[in-house]
């Protein structure tokens, strides 16, 4: 009887032992997806773990990689073997997979152009002789790496490798992958982090490179994580640009601040930063007419409105991101060039690379603006907005295919 009584205690012991062991085990194995960004709210790897866990978010919401960028945790573990891989749950896991591979599939034209050039480079030379080099100069500089940039990555190339490392194509491709994500590390970088409630986001940009769609796309991923936004319609010229604003306003929820047709845009700036304080809101994203950089009136009066945001909420914009179309190469990097001196930029959002093969252009941003690229848009739906993280980029650019017929193998993969 009493061993029988012993015998039970022992085992209701083990049990509740066992039960603590593991839920103390849990957060452990959870560490790296607890490092995403806390700006978007509940944690990214939530969606992944639990599918479908929004009823009030918008379709888009629901589908969108929205806190999809778990950069802190994801990309390391994508470029080196990472202990923690190994103990990481198993969806944690498989999403990183999935996330480096939905991106490289947005860079499936630039895989198929600049990087495959370079890919066939390396496999058909084996060393790095001048004539190697002189064809590895031609390739950057058509795939838009322009020829400061280029020049740079070459002469730390030579720097970088040794004697034998010059015969080895595996080596030389690797120190260039190196080379890329040193370039692409810029401080500053990452989403947009809510330091401020609300937290204003200037959108600024020439026409047509996609800043009322970005600002689509970001409301869209902050309203899935309940995040309460408002959208300035702060482009007065054009009725078809508040229009394109209302519809992605009405689609996630967002409410709109418009002025009339023509009304001054500083004005139209200050009462959505008023209406974005009083409604308690979260972000505020605020669009703007499409700036042509060469016109110093028009620099001028983007630099009114912003002060006139500042006016209206001390320390507003606490963002101003410039807007680039990644198709327009090196026209782009001389559009973000006028920008930069006219505006303290935190960041750009280089639009469209999904519609080029030569991706290269974003090497040339990072290198000669040293201004954090923060996101990239892969597509025209709402889900097609990726955060930039260099690491993770690299890895979709240069590393191999998933065997799904996204692109190609790169040399030193
Ligand atoms: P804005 O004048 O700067 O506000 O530009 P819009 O947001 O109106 O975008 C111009 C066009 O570019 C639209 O047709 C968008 O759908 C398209 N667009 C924007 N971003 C992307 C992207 O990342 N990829 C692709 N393929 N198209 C985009």
């Amino acid at each position: 009887m009493t061993i029988a009584a012993i015998a039970v205690a022992l085992v209701i012991i083990a049990v509740i032992v066992a039960a603590l062991v593991r839920g103390k085990g849990t957060p452990a194995l959870q560490g790296p997806a607890s490092k995403a960004p806390s700006a978007l709210g509940p944690s990214p790897a939530r969606p992944a773990v639990v599918p479908s866990s929004g009823t009030a978010a918008p379709r888009e919401a629901v589908s969108a990689p929205a806190p999809a960028d778990a950069p802190e945790s994801l990309a390391p573990s994508a470029l080196v073997p990472d202990q923690s891989v190994s103990v990481a749950p198993p969806a944690v896991e498989a999403r990183s997979a999935k996330d480096i591979s939905s991106l490289r599939k947005g860079l499936a034209a630039t895989r198929g152009g600049f990087i495959a050039k370079l890919s066939a480079l390396f496999r058909q030379n084996s060393e790095l002789d001048s004539s190697t080099l002189q064809q590895l100069e031609e390739i950057m500089l058509e795939g838009d790496v322009g020829p400061k940039t280029t020049q740079a990555i070459l002469l730390r190339l030579r720097e970088s490798l040794g004697r034998a490392d010059l015969r080895n194509p595996d080596a030389i491709s690797l120190a260039l992958r190196a080379e890329a994500r040193r370039i692409l590390t810029v401080p500053g970088g990452g989403g947009i982090r809510l330091s401020s409630k609300p937290t204003v986001v200037l959108m600024v940009g020439v026409n047509g490179v996609g800043k009322t769609t970005t600002i689509g796309k970001l409301a869209t991923r902050y309203a899935a994580n309940n995040k309460k936004v408002v959208l300035a319609a702060g482009d007065t010229f054009r009725a078809a640009a508040v229009q394109q604003l209302e519809v992605w306003g009405k689609r996630v929820g967002a409410e709109v601040v418009r002025g009339k047709e023509g009304a001054d845009p500083g004005a139209v700036a200050f009462d959505a930063t008023s209406r974005a304080k009083d409604a308690g809101a979260d972000l505020l994203l605020i669009d703007t007419a499409g700036r042509l950089h060469t016109k110093a009136p028009l620099m001028d009066e983007i630099k009114k409105v912003r002060k006139t945001i500042a006016k209206a909420l001390d320390g507003a914009p606490h963002e101003t991101l410039l807007v680039l179309d990644a198709t327009t190469g090196q026209n782009g990097l001389q559009q973000a060039t006028m920008f930069r001196e006219a505006l303290d930029l935190t960041g750009v959002v280089l639009t469209k690379l999904d519609g080029t093969a030569k991706g290269g252009v974003v090497l040339a941003i990072s290198d000669e603006l040293r201004i954090p690229v923060r996101y990239v848009g892969l597509g025209e739906r709402a889900e097609d907005l990726r955060e930039f993280h260099a690491d993770e980029f690299v890895e979709a650019l240069f590393g191999p295919g998933d065997g799904q017929g996204d692109g190609p193998i790169a040399a030193a993969s």
